[in-house]
C-alpha cells in the first residue's frame, strides 16, 4: 500500500518461488515497463515473514514448492488480517486444471503458465495493479487532500506499533487539527474550507518528504513520518523511529511555523493556525486506541488554551520541553549579547616541557550569571542548528586571537578548534570557514581543527572529501576523543588527518589498568606508524605523564599543567615574557 495516490510503476511486486532464475527473469521483463521495487524470496517458508516486512502490493506465487507449497501459503495470506485481499497471481508450469480450480477456491487472483510469456505478464500485472489501485483509492484516500485516511491510518499504525515493539523503537503519534475551523467555513464557504484543508495538506506533507528547505536542521537519519487526513480539520502525522521526544519538539515547532505563513483564499487572507497533541511509544501509550486518545486530549487542551502550539499528553515530558524551551531561547539571544566566551588550554610538548599550542573551548557566561559548560549546552546548540553560528563564532574569535598573540612577539603557538558534525552539514561551511581564516590574517598552518569520529559515522566517502577541501586550505586536521566511537582503526588511513588525541578515559586509568595501558601504547604506536602527532587528554597526574613519556607520546593537555584559561592569563603564565624563565625551568625539569 502507498501511501498516496501512486503511479503503478511504483507498486512493489514480491515474488515467491523456488527457482531463482524464473524470478529473475520475471524482473527482467518488468524492469522494461518501468518497474522498479521488487522482493524475490526463494524460500517459501520465509514467505509470510517476508511479506509481512515487505508489504507488497502484488504477490507472484509458485504453486510447487519443497518446503511450504504454493497453497499454503495463497491460504495463509487470504487468512491474514492485513493482507486477506492482495492480490495473488499465481504462476504454474502444470497444466493441470484440478490444481487451478483449487487455487481459484482459496483465493488466487489470476494465472500465468510458466515458462511466463513476456506480453501476458506484463498484460496480468498492469490490470491486476490498476484494479487494485482503483479499490485502494476508494477505500484508502481521501478524496479531497488527496491522503491516505483514517482506513490506511488504522491498518498501517497496528502494523508499526508492532515492528516498534520486536525492534524497541520509538513512535510518536501528532493530531494536528486546524485551528477555528468551523469559523473560517463559516466566512469563507465550504469550498474556500476545502482549499484551505488542501494547501494545509500539501504543507504538512512538505516537511514529511523532505522537500521543506528550511528544515535542514530536522533529524531525518532512519525516522519515518506518514501523514493522514481523518475527518474535519484534522491530520495525523505517524513518526516512526523517532530517537526522543526531542526530535518531536522540533518537528511540532517547525509545523507550526510551516503553517502559520498566511494564505489566499477567495481572495481573503487567512491566517491558519493549528494545534498538536503528541503521545509517544513505549513512554506515554502501549497500543493504538490508547495513543491515539492520548494524542486526541492533548490536543483539546492545545485548543481550549488558543492554539497554536502543541502539547505532549504525559506532564513530565511538557515540563521537560518547557525547561528546553526556554534554555533554547536564550541560548538564540546569547550571540546577540556576546554571551560567549573562549577559554584557552594549552598543549605541552611531553619531551620538553613547552607549550606548543593551544585548545579554544567556548564557554556561556549566562546574563552574567556564572559560566556555563559546553557539555551543558552544546547538544542543544546541534539540535537546534544554533551550532553553525556558534561554531562560526568560535572560529573567528580564536583566529582573531591568535592573529593577535602572533603580533605581540610571543612564541608562534598554534590553536586549535573544536568542530561539530553538524557544521559539517551546513552547506556554507566550507566558504565560511575559508572566509574566516583569510580575514582573521593568521598562517593557515598554525590552525588546527579537531572533529570527532561521530562525523565519520556516515557517508565517510563525502566527508573525506569535505576534510580533504579543508585540508587544502593549509589548516590541520585532528581527531578528537579518539577512541570513543566509531573505533575501527582501519579508516585513520583513509584520512588526511595531522593529529590524534587520545581520550580522557584512556588516559585516566593508565599506567594503573592494564587494558588502557595497551590501549593507549598500541593508539600511540598506530599513530607514528600512521605519521600522525599524538596528543594525551587530560592528564592529572606525573605518573600518567611519565607513562606517556615512556610510549613516546608527542603531546598533552591536562590539569597537571593548566586548566582551560582566559586569555589574558594563558598569555601571562606561558606566553609573556616574564613566564620564559619559568617554561624554561619547567621544561629543564622534564628531561
Ligand atoms: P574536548 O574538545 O575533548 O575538550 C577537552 C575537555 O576536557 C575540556 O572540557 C577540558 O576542560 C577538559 N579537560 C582538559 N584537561 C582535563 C583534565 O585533566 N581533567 C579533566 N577532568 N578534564 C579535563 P570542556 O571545556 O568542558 O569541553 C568539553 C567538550 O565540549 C569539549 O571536549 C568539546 O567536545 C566541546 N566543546 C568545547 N568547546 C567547543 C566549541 O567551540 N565547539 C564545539 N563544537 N565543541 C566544543
Ligand atoms: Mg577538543
Ligand atoms: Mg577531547
Amino acid at each position: 500500500m502507498r501511501e498516496q495516490y501512486y503511479k503503478l510503476t511504483d507498486a512493489t511486486i514480491m515474488m515467491v518461488d523456488d527457482e531463482p532464475i524464473t524470478m529473475e527473469m520475471v524482473q527482467v521483463f518488468l524492469e522494461e515497463d518501468g518497474y522498479n521495487n521488487f522482493y524475490l524470496e526463494e524460500h517459501s517458508s520465509r514467505a509470510i515473514q517476508s511479506l509481512e516486512e515487505v508489504a507488497p502490493d502484488i504477490l507472484l506465487l509458485d504453486l510447487v514448492m519443497p518446503e511450504v507449497s504454493g497453497f499454503e501459503i495463497l491460504s495463509a495470506v487470504r487468512e491474514h488480517s492485513r493482507f486477506k485481499h492482495l492480490p495473488v497471481i499465481i504462476l504454474t508450469s502444470s497444466s493441470d486444471n484440478e490444481s487451478k480450480l483449487r487455487a481459484l477456491d482459496l483465493g488466487a487472483t489470476d494465472f500465468l503458465a510458466k515458462p511466463v510469456d513476456q506480453s501476458e505478464l506484463r498484460l496480468r500485472v498492469r490490470n491486476t495493479l490498476a484494479a487494485k489501485a482503483y479499490t485502494d483509492q476508494l477505500v484508502y484516500y481521501d478524496p479531497l487532500t488527496k491522503l491516505p485516511n483514517k482506513q490506511m491510518f488504522h491498518e498501517h499504525f497496528e502494523w508499526a506499533l508492532k515492528r516498534a515493539q520486536r525492534y524497541k523503537e520509538q513512535i510518536a503519534l501528532f493530531n494536528i487539527c486546524l485551528d477555528n475551523f468551523g469559523r473560517i467555513n463559516a466566512s469563507i464557504g465550504l469550498n474556500g474550507g476545502d482549499a484551505i484543508l488542501f494547501q494545509i495538506a500539501r504543507r504538512i506533507e512538505q516537511m514529511v518528504r523532505g522537500t521543506d528547505v528550511l528544515a535542514h536542521s530536522l533529524p531525518s537519519e532512519n525516522m519515518d513520518m506518514k501523514l493522514f487526513r481523518t475527518e474535519g480539520g484534522a491530520f495525523l502525522l505517524l513518526i516512526e523511529r523517532l530517537h526522543s521526544s526531542a526530535e518531536a519538539v522540533m518537528i511540532a515547532q517547525r509545523l507550526l511555523q510551516l503553517i502559520r505563513k498566511p494564505l489566499q483564499v477567495e481572495g481573503k487572507d487567512i491566517y491558519p493556525t493549528v494545534s498538536i497533541g503528541i503521545s509517544t511509544f513505549p513512554d506515554e501509550g502501549k497500543d493504538c486506541a490508547s495513543l491515539e486518545h492520548l494524542a486526541n486530549n492533548a490536543r483539546e487542551f492545545v485548543k481550549k488554551d488558543g492554539g497554536d502550539a502543541f502539547q505532549f499528553s504525559s506532564q513530565d515530558i511538557n515540563t521537560i520541553y518547557a525547561k528546553r524551551l526556554g534554555m533554547e531561547n536564550r541560548l538564540r539571544k546569547a550571540l546577540e549579547k556576546n554571551e560567549f566566551i573562549l577559554y584557552y588550554q594549552p598543549k605541552i610538548d611531553i619531551k620538553t616541557g613547552v607549550i606548543q599550542g593551544v585548545e579554544a573551548l567556548v564557554r556561556w557566561n549566562r546574563d552574567g550569571n556564572g559560566l556555563v559548560p559546553p557539555n551543558d549546552f552544546i547538544p542543544l546548540a546541534e539540535e537546534t542548528g544554533l551550532i553553525v553560528p556558534i561554531g562560526n563564532w568560535v572560529l573567528s574569535e580564536a583566529c582573531r586571537q591568535l592573529n593577535r598573540w602572533h603580533q605581540t612577539g610571543s612564541p608562534k603557538i598554534s590553536m586549535n578548534v573544536n568542530l561539530s558534525a553538524k557544521q559539517f552539514q551546513d552547506s556554507q561551511f566550507y566558504a565560511v570557514t575559508k572566509r574566516i581564516i583569510d580575514e582573521s590574517g593568521i598562517a593557515p598552518p598554525f590552525l588546527t581543527l579537531e572533529f570527532t569520529e561521530s562525523l565519520l559515522l556516515n557517508n565517510i566517502e563525502d566527508k573525506i572529501k569535505q576534510l580533504q577541501q579543508l585540508k587544502n586550505l593549509g589548516v590541520k586536521l585532528s581527531i578528537d576523543d579518539f577512541g570513543t566511537g566509531y573505533s575501527s582503526l582501519s579508516y585513520l588511513r583513509k584520512l588526511p588527518l595531522d593529529e590524534l588525541k587520545i581520550d580522557r578515559s584512556f588516559i585516566m586509568n593508565v599506567p594503573d589498568k592494564s587494558t588502557c595501558s595497551a590501549i593507549v601504547s598500541s593508539v600511540i604506536f598506530l599513530a607514528h606508524a600512521l605519521d600522525l602527532e599524538t596528543i594525551a587528554e587530560g592528564v592529572e597526574t606525573e605518573e600518567q605523564l611519565r607513562f606517556l613519556q615512556e610510549e613516546n607520546c608527542c603531546q598533552y593537555q591536562g590539569f597537571f599543567c593548566s586548566r582551560p584559561l582566559p586569555a589574558a592569563e594563558l598569555y601571562q603564565q606561558f606566553l609573556s615574557p616574564e613566564s620564559k624563565k619559568e617554561r624554561v625551568e619547567s621544561a629543564n625539569a622534564h628531561c
